[in-house]
Protein backbone atom coordinates (compact mmCIF):
# COMPACT_ATOMS: atom_id res chain seq x y z
CA UNK A 1 0.00 0.00 0.00
CA UNK A 2 2.57 2.19 0.97
CA UNK A 3 4.54 1.26 -2.35
CA UNK A 4 1.54 2.35 -4.38
CA UNK A 5 0.97 5.13 -2.69
CA UNK A 6 4.58 6.58 -3.28
CA UNK A 7 4.54 4.92 -7.00
CA UNK A 8 1.42 7.52 -7.48
CA UNK A 9 2.98 10.45 -5.90
CA UNK A 10 6.42 9.81 -7.89
CA UNK A 11 4.19 9.84 -11.23
CA UNK A 12 2.55 12.59 -10.10
CA UNK A 13 5.61 14.59 -9.30
CA UNK A 14 6.77 13.60 -12.65
CA UNK A 15 4.05 15.07 -14.42
CA UNK A 16 4.13 18.25 -12.28
CA UNK A 17 7.92 18.44 -12.88
CA UNK A 18 7.64 17.73 -17.13
CA UNK A 19 4.51 20.69 -16.25
CA UNK A 20 6.82 23.25 -14.32
CA UNK A 21 9.70 22.68 -17.12
CA UNK A 22 6.88 23.75 -19.19
CA UNK A 23 5.55 26.33 -17.14
CA UNK A 24 9.31 27.78 -16.92
CA UNK A 25 9.38 29.14 -20.07
CA UNK A 26 6.15 31.72 -18.34
CA UNK A 27 7.55 32.75 -15.48
CA UNK A 28 5.80 30.89 -13.10
CA UNK A 29 6.15 32.25 -9.77
CA UNK A 30 8.31 30.41 -7.00
CA UNK A 31 5.03 30.29 -4.48
CA UNK A 32 3.09 27.75 -7.14
CA UNK A 33 5.49 25.61 -8.09
CA UNK A 34 6.29 24.92 -3.88
CA UNK A 35 2.38 23.98 -3.67
CA UNK A 36 3.15 21.18 -6.24
CA UNK A 37 4.41 18.27 -4.82
CA UNK A 38 1.18 18.63 -2.42
CA UNK A 39 -0.82 17.02 -4.12
CA UNK A 40 -1.57 15.97 -8.03
CA UNK A 41 -4.97 17.94 -8.03
CA UNK A 42 -3.29 21.57 -6.78
CA UNK A 43 -0.45 20.51 -10.18
CA UNK A 44 -3.72 19.71 -12.29
CA UNK A 45 -5.49 22.83 -11.38
CA UNK A 46 -1.98 24.53 -11.71
CA UNK A 47 -1.19 23.03 -15.43
CA UNK A 48 -4.54 24.04 -16.40
CA UNK A 49 -4.04 27.49 -15.32
CA UNK A 50 -0.52 27.82 -16.58
CA UNK A 51 -1.39 28.29 -20.22
CA UNK A 52 -4.00 30.74 -19.28
CA UNK A 53 -0.76 33.02 -16.46
CA UNK A 54 1.46 32.54 -19.66
CA UNK A 55 -1.13 34.17 -22.01
CA UNK A 56 -0.71 37.25 -19.69
CA UNK A 57 3.06 37.13 -19.14
CA UNK A 58 4.28 36.65 -22.72
CA UNK A 59 4.38 39.50 -25.00
CA UNK A 60 2.50 38.97 -27.85
CA UNK A 61 3.90 39.81 -31.21
CA UNK A 62 3.57 43.68 -32.23
CA UNK A 63 0.38 43.58 -34.88
CA UNK A 64 1.24 44.19 -38.42
CA UNK A 65 1.20 48.02 -38.93
CA UNK A 66 -2.65 48.42 -41.36
CA UNK A 67 -0.88 48.72 -44.78
CA UNK A 68 -2.78 51.36 -46.69
CA UNK A 69 -2.47 51.67 -49.94
CA UNK A 70 -0.74 54.85 -51.00
CA UNK A 71 -2.52 56.70 -53.93
CA UNK A 72 -0.90 56.80 -57.39
CA UNK A 73 1.99 58.71 -57.04
CA UNK A 74 3.20 61.11 -59.01
CA UNK A 75 5.42 60.19 -62.16
CA UNK A 76 8.80 61.86 -61.54
CA UNK A 77 10.33 60.86 -64.10
CA UNK A 78 12.21 63.72 -65.93
CA UNK A 79 12.51 63.19 -69.86
CA UNK A 80 15.88 62.00 -70.73
CA UNK A 81 15.86 64.01 -73.83
CA UNK A 82 14.63 67.58 -73.70
CA UNK A 83 11.44 67.94 -76.53
CA UNK A 84 12.02 70.21 -79.78
CA UNK A 85 9.67 72.57 -77.80
CA UNK A 86 11.55 72.98 -74.78
CA UNK A 87 15.28 73.47 -76.55
CA UNK A 88 13.22 75.87 -78.61
CA UNK A 89 12.39 77.83 -75.17
CA UNK A 90 15.72 78.00 -74.03
CA UNK A 91 17.06 79.27 -76.99
CA UNK A 92 16.87 82.70 -75.87
CA UNK A 93 13.17 82.79 -75.29
CA UNK A 94 12.60 82.15 -71.78
CA UNK A 95 14.01 80.69 -68.63
CA UNK A 96 11.77 77.92 -68.23
CA UNK A 97 13.48 74.56 -66.32
CA UNK A 98 11.98 71.27 -67.49
CA UNK A 99 9.71 69.96 -65.48
CA UNK A 100 9.62 66.24 -64.65
CA UNK A 101 6.02 64.78 -66.01
CA UNK A 102 3.02 64.76 -64.21
CA UNK A 103 0.63 61.99 -63.77
CA UNK A 104 -2.33 62.21 -60.94
CA UNK A 105 -5.44 60.28 -60.40
CA UNK A 106 -8.53 61.38 -62.33
CA UNK A 107 -6.65 62.24 -65.65
CA UNK A 108 -4.73 64.96 -64.10
CA UNK A 109 -0.99 65.64 -65.31
CA UNK A 110 0.68 66.07 -68.73
CA UNK A 111 4.20 65.62 -70.30
CA UNK A 112 6.26 68.24 -72.11
CA UNK A 113 6.10 70.29 -68.96
CA UNK A 114 7.93 73.59 -68.36
CA UNK A 115 8.65 76.00 -65.13
CA UNK A 116 7.77 79.11 -67.08
CA UNK A 117 9.95 81.64 -64.99
CA UNK A 118 10.82 84.68 -66.91
CA UNK A 119 10.57 85.57 -70.47
CA UNK A 120 13.85 87.07 -72.62
CA UNK A 121 12.41 90.17 -74.73
CA UNK A 122 13.71 90.51 -77.66
CA UNK A 123 16.16 93.82 -76.16
CA UNK A 124 17.78 91.04 -74.16
CA UNK A 125 15.56 92.10 -70.69
CA UNK A 126 14.01 89.65 -68.81
CA UNK A 127 10.17 89.83 -67.56
CA UNK A 128 9.32 87.35 -64.74
CA UNK A 129 6.21 85.28 -63.97
CA UNK A 130 4.75 85.80 -60.84
CA UNK A 131 4.42 83.61 -59.96
CA UNK A 132 6.36 81.23 -61.98
CA UNK A 133 3.91 78.85 -64.20
CA UNK A 134 3.73 75.37 -64.61
CA UNK A 135 2.84 74.47 -68.09
CA UNK A 136 3.01 72.53 -71.24
CA UNK A 137 6.17 74.01 -73.27
CA UNK A 138 3.77 74.61 -75.88
CA UNK A 139 1.48 76.80 -73.98
CA UNK A 140 4.58 78.35 -72.47
CA UNK A 141 6.15 79.24 -75.63
CA UNK A 142 2.66 80.64 -76.76
CA UNK A 143 2.58 82.99 -73.87
CA UNK A 144 6.50 83.84 -74.28
CA UNK A 145 5.87 85.01 -77.68
CA UNK A 146 2.40 86.64 -76.83
CA UNK A 147 4.77 88.63 -74.66
CA UNK A 148 7.58 89.02 -76.64
CA UNK A 149 5.38 90.01 -79.50
CA UNK A 150 2.53 92.07 -78.40
CA UNK A 151 2.37 93.04 -74.76
CA UNK A 152 5.96 94.52 -74.44
CA UNK A 153 5.22 96.48 -77.70
CA UNK A 154 1.94 97.77 -75.93
CA UNK A 155 3.53 98.03 -72.31
CA UNK A 156 6.27 100.24 -73.95
CA UNK A 157 3.72 103.01 -73.88
CA UNK A 158 2.75 103.34 -70.38
CA UNK A 159 6.47 102.63 -69.37
CA UNK A 160 8.91 99.29 -69.20
CA UNK A 161 7.70 96.16 -68.45
CA UNK A 162 8.99 93.68 -65.03
CA UNK A 163 6.36 91.27 -64.70
CA UNK A 164 3.26 89.13 -65.94
CA UNK A 165 1.67 88.75 -62.92
CA UNK A 166 -0.33 85.08 -62.87
CA UNK A 167 -3.09 83.88 -60.68
CA UNK A 168 -3.11 80.19 -62.21
CA UNK A 169 -1.48 77.29 -63.96
CA UNK A 170 -1.54 73.63 -63.10
CA UNK A 171 -3.79 72.31 -60.82
CA UNK A 172 -5.56 69.18 -60.78
CA UNK A 173 -9.41 70.36 -60.51
CA UNK A 174 -12.93 70.61 -62.79
CA UNK A 175 -13.66 73.70 -64.74
CA UNK A 176 -14.70 76.90 -62.68
CA UNK A 177 -14.00 74.69 -59.20
CA UNK A 178 -17.07 73.04 -60.13
CA UNK A 179 -17.75 69.30 -58.90
CA UNK A 180 -18.94 67.36 -61.19
CA UNK A 181 -18.32 69.65 -63.98
CA UNK A 182 -15.39 68.52 -67.00
CA UNK A 183 -11.75 68.58 -66.02
CA UNK A 184 -10.49 71.98 -66.62
CA UNK A 185 -7.50 72.85 -68.93
CA UNK A 186 -5.48 73.71 -65.57
CA UNK A 187 -5.88 70.02 -64.83
CA UNK A 188 -4.03 69.33 -68.36
CA UNK A 189 -1.51 72.34 -67.75
CA UNK A 190 -2.94 73.54 -70.50
CA UNK A 191 -4.12 76.87 -69.51
CA UNK A 192 -2.88 79.97 -67.44
CA UNK A 193 -5.10 83.13 -65.47
CA UNK A 194 -3.07 85.96 -66.19
CA UNK A 195 -4.15 89.00 -63.68
CA UNK A 196 -2.06 91.79 -65.76
CA UNK A 197 1.34 93.04 -65.76
CA UNK A 198 3.52 95.09 -63.76
CA UNK A 199 5.75 98.19 -64.72
CA UNK A 200 8.81 99.25 -63.32
CA UNK A 201 7.93 102.82 -61.99
CA UNK A 202 4.29 102.70 -63.19
CA UNK A 203 3.02 99.41 -60.72
CA UNK A 204 0.96 96.82 -61.88
CA UNK A 205 -1.91 97.18 -64.42
CA UNK A 206 -4.74 94.85 -63.88
CA UNK A 207 -6.16 93.79 -67.56
CA UNK A 208 -9.86 93.73 -65.91
CA UNK A 209 -9.17 97.04 -63.95
CA UNK A 210 -11.36 99.65 -65.45
CA UNK A 211 -9.44 102.30 -64.60
CA UNK A 212 -6.07 101.20 -66.46
CA UNK A 213 -5.76 102.33 -69.82
CA UNK A 214 -8.67 100.68 -71.92
CA UNK A 215 -6.37 101.11 -75.37
CA UNK A 216 -3.48 98.97 -73.81
CA UNK A 217 -6.19 96.38 -72.43
CA UNK A 218 -8.02 96.43 -76.00
CA UNK A 219 -5.54 95.55 -77.89
CA UNK A 220 -4.00 92.98 -75.11
CA UNK A 221 -7.33 91.43 -76.05
CA UNK A 222 -6.91 91.29 -79.80
CA UNK A 223 -3.59 90.17 -79.66
CA UNK A 224 -4.71 87.14 -77.16
CA UNK A 225 -7.75 86.46 -79.20
CA UNK A 226 -5.51 85.79 -82.36
CA UNK A 227 -3.00 83.65 -80.70
CA UNK A 228 -5.20 81.59 -77.96
CA UNK A 229 -7.89 79.31 -79.34
CA UNK A 230 -9.71 80.01 -75.70
CA UNK A 231 -9.86 83.32 -73.94
CA UNK A 232 -12.33 84.36 -70.77
CA UNK A 233 -12.26 87.05 -68.81
CA UNK A 234 -14.94 89.48 -67.87
CA UNK A 235 -18.59 89.10 -69.22
CA UNK A 236 -17.73 85.80 -69.85
CA UNK A 237 -19.45 83.28 -67.14
CA UNK A 238 -19.02 85.30 -63.62
CA UNK A 239 -15.77 83.33 -63.02
CA UNK A 240 -13.24 84.98 -65.29
CA UNK A 241 -14.01 88.43 -63.80
CA UNK A 242 -10.67 89.88 -61.91
CA UNK A 243 -8.00 87.70 -64.33
CA UNK A 244 -7.67 86.51 -68.17
CA UNK A 245 -8.45 82.94 -68.63
CA UNK A 246 -6.20 81.22 -71.47
CA UNK A 247 -5.22 78.40 -73.42
CA UNK A 248 -4.74 76.30 -76.52
CA UNK A 249 -7.84 73.80 -76.21
CA UNK A 250 -8.03 72.63 -79.90
CA UNK A 251 -11.91 72.23 -80.45
CA UNK A 252 -13.85 70.34 -83.37
CA UNK A 253 -13.49 72.64 -86.56
CA UNK A 254 -11.04 75.42 -85.18
CA UNK A 255 -13.79 76.37 -82.88
CA UNK A 256 -12.41 79.50 -80.96
CA UNK A 257 -13.78 81.43 -77.62
CA UNK A 258 -12.85 84.81 -77.54
CA UNK A 259 -15.23 86.32 -74.36
CA UNK A 260 -13.08 89.15 -72.93
CA UNK A 261 -14.98 92.00 -72.26
CA UNK A 262 -13.10 95.66 -71.99
CA UNK A 263 -14.91 97.15 -69.91
CA UNK A 264 -15.11 101.27 -69.21
CA UNK A 265 -15.47 102.63 -65.79
ZN1 LIG B 1 -8.22 79.56 -65.88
Amino acid sequence: MITRISNTLSSGLSTVKSSLEWCQDFSVPTWVRKMLPGGMAIAFLFVQSCSALASNKIPLPRPRPIEVSPSTPPDKGIPEVPSACQISLADHIAIAPIMPTIREPGGCGGEDLVRLEAIILQNGSRVSLKPAAVVRCPLAKAIAEWVRDDIAALAANVGVLREINIAGSYECRDRNRASGERLSEHARANAIDVVGISLRSAGPLLFTDRLASRDLREKARISACSRFPTVLGPGSDGYHEDHIHLDLLERKSGYRICQWNVLSP
